[in-house]
């Protein structure tokens, strides 16, 4: 086999979608995914604008849209007392950055970039475990497992959160929320999910735990996540994140959310990882994608779209940096990305574990949290400005962070 321009190591979300990316490019490009098959585990995803502009420039938005659903609006509650505290009309948002936000199952995401890859010509292969990456001087290579040898112009590492490839640029560890996640899909014609309005993305927030559900495909299906502090993980125990805690977290929680407990799947689980951001994912021929580089919490539900947007970042610096005769300067176009992605995901990163915060807090720092909520206007988008219009391609076209909001501007409303 020739060597390729562009060898991908993970077929997850991010290594697919950089495939895509490069491969309508016209560059040659192999995918190398450690499991027998390709897929996606767990349920579903909530696909934001800065995510489905792009998906329309591949081409896929009308896909998605029809095997996902565009609900109306995304309500947030307290979870104790279930009252709503603040909305998204999801309609208006639509208008304002001339995309839609999406919920999709996972596979039926995965499933599409696949096909989309396959389309494109690029070579997917399976069974093929990454262990070693070197620079070679005109190119990079990768071990496998079984000894092989797997060379190329770049290497792209989307080797997910417990990516090797990381360890060229840095000696750090997934560090543990002691947040766990349960998901659950239901039938939604049957049960208590029948009685679930599949218009809306709500999120229930609570002290130490919060509960999400909206509709999947085309409104068959309820997708349920229930996520909470595991005492046990606190404790340093390694047995933690268990169903008997899943329940014990939720006790003081509304009806609503301690009836949905019961359409969790019990048998597994997803502890909670994120990592400390690092600010640059290059070395050398080999650059660093998706939650390889920036694994988020995923509170603001932007781990995978920034995986998406890493890959289309770097199509769009590799039609900049290409000449006439189709070679690309694989230099400029690594600088270009390493000089804009970093920022933005440190951003998400670190916005990410302050949202979490702030969506677990207990006694009076969440009555405080509710009277801010309660007052933001429905039309007010200076919270997510930074986030759903178009993705950047270069430093300047970053957009302005929010002001965060102190809760100790809250007092006075109540009464302290
Ligand atoms: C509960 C929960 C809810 C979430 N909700 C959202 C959401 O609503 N919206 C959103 O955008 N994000 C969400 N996320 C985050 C999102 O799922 C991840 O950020 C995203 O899937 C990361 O994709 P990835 O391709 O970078 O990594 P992964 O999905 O981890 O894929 C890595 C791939 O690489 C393969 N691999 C690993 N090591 C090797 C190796 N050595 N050699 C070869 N192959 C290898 C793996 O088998 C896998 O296929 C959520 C996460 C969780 C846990």
């Amino acid at each position: 086999m020739n060597d390729p321009d562009v060898l991908i190591v993970g077929g997850g979300i991010g290594g697919l979608g950089a495939a895509y990316a490069l491969a309508r490019r016209g560059l040659a490009v192999r995918l190398l995914e450690r499991s027998p098959a390709f897929g996606e585990v767990g349920a579903g995803i909530q696909l934001a604008p800065n995510c489905t502009r792009i998906l329309a420039d591949y081409g896929l938005l009308d896909e998605a849209r029809g095997r996902g659903v565009a609900p109306d609006a995304m309500i947030m509650r307290d979870a104790v007392d279930g009252a709503e505290l603040t909305r998204l009309d999801l309609r208006d948002l639509e208008r304002r950055y001339g995309f839609p936000y999406l919920v999709i199952h996972r596979s039926d995401l995965h499933a599409m970039l696949l096909r989309a890859c396959e389309r494109a010509g690029v070579e997917l292969l399976t069974a093929r475990e990454a262990v070693g990456y070197a620079n070679t001087g005109d190119g990079a290579r990768v071990t496998l497992a079984d000894g092989r040898v797997e060379r190329a112009r770049v290497v792209i590492a989307a080797d997910g959160l417990h990516s090797v490839a990381r360890r060229l640029l840095v000696d750090d560890r997934p560090v543990s929320s002691a947040y766990v996640a349960y998901r659950g899909t239901t039938p939604a014609s049957t049960g208590r999910a029948a009685g679930v309005d599949l218009s809306e993305v709500t999120v229930y927030v609570g002290p130490r735990c919060h509960f999400v559900h909206y509709g999947l495909r085309g409104g068959e299906l309820l997708n349920q996540v229930a996520v909470f502090e595991s005492p046990k993980a606190l404790a340093g125990e390694d047995d933690w994140g268990t169903p008997d805690e899943l329940d014990a977290a939720f006790a003081d929680t509304c009806a609503f959310v301690r009836d949905g407990l019961s359409d969790m799947w019990r048998d597994r689980w997803w502890r909670m990882y994120d990592r400390d951001p690092i600010m640059s994912w290059v070395d050398g021929d080999i650059a660093l994608l998706g939650d390889a580089a920036h694994p988020p919490l995923q509170y603001i539900a932007q781990g995978a779209i920034m995986a998406i947007e890493d890959g289309w970042v770097l199509g769009e610096h590799v039609a900049r940096h290409r000449s006439g005769d189709g070679s690309v300067d694989w230099r400029a176009v690594f600088a270009a990305y390493d000089a804009v992605r970093p920022e933005h995901c440190r951003r998400v990163l670190t916005t990410s574990r302050a949202w979490g915060e702030l969506w677990h807090l207990d006694g009076r720092p969440r009555l405080r949290r509710n009277v801010l909520l309660r007052e933001r206007d429905t039309y007010d988008y200076s919270f997510v400005d930074w986030l759903y219009g178009p993705t950047a391609l270069d430093p300047s076209d970053e957009p302005p962070m929010f002001t965060p909001v102190p809760l100790s501007s809250a007092s006075g409303a109540l009464g302290s």
